[in-house]
């Protein structure tokens, strides 16, 4: 067995790739190549992922600055937009009909590409009503009210295995999401800990969230999905030629969008990791420090959770079935942690690592519940969902 130059300890690989020493870390970092890349070319890949697990594990500095950064830069980016729109209105207006309206047409069309993306209500969305599911928003007002945080506008659930908190439209409507796969295996007080952590996301000022820039990282990141370049197509030499350019347009597009939104990334990276900590602080209040560390257990193996969920889905189990078929998968393992920060470390994460937020609640003192999830109200959540844990299930099962 290879050992650490640093410490002497073995060193492990579980998955393969770059060995790492679990005892002091040496090597954890280390960029695994068979990662999918995430900005188009290897060599930057690699340096936003160095950039990204600095940012990610190393001591969090009060960052005053990248707060006020990151708002100049989202005003710039929305009154840059603004500004675009307006000359093209003028020019079209000034030079009707004249050979300089077509940059006028082209400025409105770069406008209406760019235009800011406040971010909707998804209309096929399944929501969920106070009337159908009372036990649920009885639970979720009394999280709300350990946590201090407001009640969401609107409740919808649907198939992911994930959960997450958002503000849309001009209004900001509170939307909480909770994805049903992940809620089903979730023991009582775990779902506790999912509904503080995300209501805890209305609580503290959370930059990326926040209506600039909010708006600002949206846009920027749907912009980016939109300009990817895509698969080259066939066709006659002509096609073939005209697709070469296009793409090579795109591309260069996609990388300014992207390169934009790296520096917006990277300057509310620790305000979104520190929204994120206390967000993971008010899940440890409202469930209890063990249930959110072992919350976060269960996600730092998201790959496995998602396969055996997949499996029971096809298998048509219960819910609970289904949660006493993962319970091994909560179980607190330090090289597993250790895994999810290599795996999980990215300029684009929405969290930090699971492995590493359950390191850290790990380590702090323990704490009782603010809120207790008997198993009659637990059971009693689980049969208002009995439809949609259904079609859940049945959703993800053709899924593959
Ligand atoms: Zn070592
Ligand atoms: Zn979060």
């Amino acid at each position: 067995m290879e050992t650490c130059p640093q410490c002497a300890a073995g060193l492990v690989a579980p998955g393969g790739g770059p060995p790492w020493c679990p005892a002091c870390e040496w090597n954890l970092g280390a960029y695994d190549e068979r990662r999918v890349p995430e900005l188009g070319w290897r060599g930057l890949d690699r340096r936003a992922h160095r950039l990204a697990y600095r940012l990610t594990t190393g001591p969090s500095r009060a960052g005053g600055h990248a707060r006020w950064l990151l708002l100049g830069a989202s005003v710039f980016l929305l009154a840059a937009i603004a500004g675009m729109v307006g000359l093209g209105a003028w020019i079209v207006y000034t030079t009707w009909l004249s050979f300089a309206t077509v940059f006028g047409v082209l400025l409105l069309l770069l406008g209406y590409v760019l235009r800011p993306r406040l971010g909707r209500l998804d209309r096929d969305a399944d929501r969920l009503e106070p009337a159908s599911a009372p036990a649920f928003f009885a639970l979720l007002r009394r999280v709300a009210e350990a946590t201090g945080a407001p009640m969401p506008d609107v409740v919808m659930v649907d198939s992911r295995l994930n959960a997450s908190a958002s503000a849309v439209g001009l209004r900001r409507t509170k939307v909480l999401t909770v994805g049903l796969p992940l809620w089903a295996v979730l023991a009582p007080q775990e779902r506790v800990a999912l509904l503080g952590h995300e209501l805890g996301h209305f609580v503290n000022g959370d930059v990326r969230r926040g209506p600039l820039t909010g708006v600002a990282t949206r846009t920027l990141g749907e912009l980016s999905l939109m300009l990817r370049p895509g698969a080259p197509s066939g066709g006659s030499l002509l096609m073939m030629a005209a697709d070469v350019l296009a793409r090579a347009v795109l591309r260069v597009a996609h990388t300014v969008t992207v390169a934009a939104r790296v520096l917006l990334v990277w300057l509310s990276m620790r305000e979104s990791q520190r929204a994120e900590y206390l967000a993971d602080d008010l899940a440890a209040r409202a469930a209890g420090t063990e249930a959110a560390a072992s919350l976060l257990d269960l996600l730092a193996r998201s790959e496995t959770l998602g396969m055996y969920v997949r499996r029971d889905a096809r298998a048509g189990l219960s819910p609970a079935a289904a949660r006493a078929s993962v319970a091994a998968l909560r179980v607190a393992d330090p090289v597993v942690r250790q895994r999810s920060i290599r795996e999980e470390v990215s300029m684009f994460a929405s969290h930090p690592p699971s492995g590493l937020r359950a390191r850290r609640i790990a380590r702090l003192s323990p704490a009782a519940p603010a809120v207790l999830l008997t198993d009659a109200d637990d059971t009693a959540i689980d049969a208002e969902l009995d439809r949609r844990y259904a079609s859940a299930r049945r959703e993800i099962a053709i899924g593959g």
